[in-house]
């Protein structure tokens, strides 16, 4: 083929490609179309020759990078000294990343490349695949690794925030509610139970499953004297129940779960729960999340455990006999 003759074919052009325009060192001869493509928000430029299929601009593809603020949701040791991450930001969901050599000891990405970490992660794009080019550590929520209580309640918090982000999607009020909850149960003085179950309060309202409270599910009535909580839908008043099923709950409870679902994400820490309120939320919302969220996180396994731990505090604490030494 002579050069210009692709000029004379413009019906060729594949769809959303634009005939090559610059005249740029490609040899006559070359059939090719440019297109420009969003790529981690910054454009990359591809050329396609009908002879050679893609082929890239000179010099390559154009390579930029790009900045998010992310929590590292979880972290896989890959090769020697690399690390695959998943990254829960607020303007991109979720993304996997890879950080080259971040598990040498002299590394720039070592302290920000571990799970639970907060920072500023600039990326690039390397042949298809995200590569973690600089960090900067902002928060790593130290205690939470001080405590097992408080890291199994972060760590049920972030998976099941992990399963739900999309990739690609800008997901700001969860990403607000992770980190909200990672700071409180890292650093507040509440139990970690009472913050988790604040989170799945306000998790199942992002997601769309909010249990309904004080009004019947069904009907709409009032629950205040009558409610009964059922697994599939949340409160319902004595009359649906009965054709429905359904457990009975205290009013207060009820009331605890619809204040949750409406509390600032920065009161989340002063929730404290009565104890008998505390019980009914951890069996009837632990059953309610697990049936709603077919999620890989037991929820009220975790629930259950922390609320044994708690127990088993309050009896040594009124028993000090019982600490060693
Ligand atoms: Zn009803």
């Amino acid at each position: 083929m002579r050069g210009n003759e692709h000029e004379k074919l413009p019906q060729l052009t594949p769809q959303g490609w634009n005939h090559l325009s610059c005249k740029s060192g490609f040899k006559s001869g070359f059939f090719a179309f440019i297109k420009a493509e969003e790529n981690l928000g910054a454009q990359s430029t591809y050329v396609f020759s009908c002879r050679y299929g893609i082929i890239a601009a000179k010099g390559g593809m154009v390579v930029r990078t790009v900045k998010v603020m992310g929590i590292v949701a979880r972290a896989s040791n890959y090769r020697d000294s690399d690390r695959v991450l998943t990254l829960l930001t607020a303007d991109r969901g979720k993304l996997t990343v890879t950080a080259r050599g971040c598990r040498r000891q002299k590394s720039e990405l070592l302290s920000g490349t571990q799970p639970f970490c907060y920072g500023e992660y600039v990326l690039r794009e390397i042949n298809g695949i995200q590569v973690v080019n600089q960090c900067e550590l902002i928060e790593c929520f130290y205690d939470l690794r001080t405590d097992y209580n408080r890291l199994d309640a972060a760590s049920a918090a972030l998976r099941a925030s992990e399963e739900v982000m999309q990739k690609g999607q800008p997901s700001k009020e969860l990403f607000a509610l992770v980190y909200h909850t990672l700071a409180f149960l890292s650093y507040g003085t509440a139990p970690p139970v009472d913050t988790l179950i604040c989170f799945i309060v306000k998790f199942l309202h992002l997601a769309g499953y909010a249990p309904a409270t004080t009004l019947c599910a069904n009907c709409g009535a009032s629950t205040y004297l009558t409610g009964r909580f059922n697994r599939d839908c949340g409160a319902l008043c004595g009359t649906c129940a009965e054709a429905q099923g359904g457990v009975q709950v205290a009013p207060l409870t009820l009331e605890a779960m619809r204040r949750m679902g409406r509390i600032a994400l920065t009161d989340m820490g002063k929730v404290l729960l009565p104890e008998n309120v505390r019980g009914e939320c951890v069996e009837l919302l632990g059953a309610y999340f697990d049936g709603h969220m077919m999620s890989k996180v037991k929820m009220s396994e975790t629930l259950n455990r922390l609320c044994a731990s708690i127990e088993k505090e309050c009896k040594n604490a009124e028993r000090p006999g019982n600490y060693p030494g």
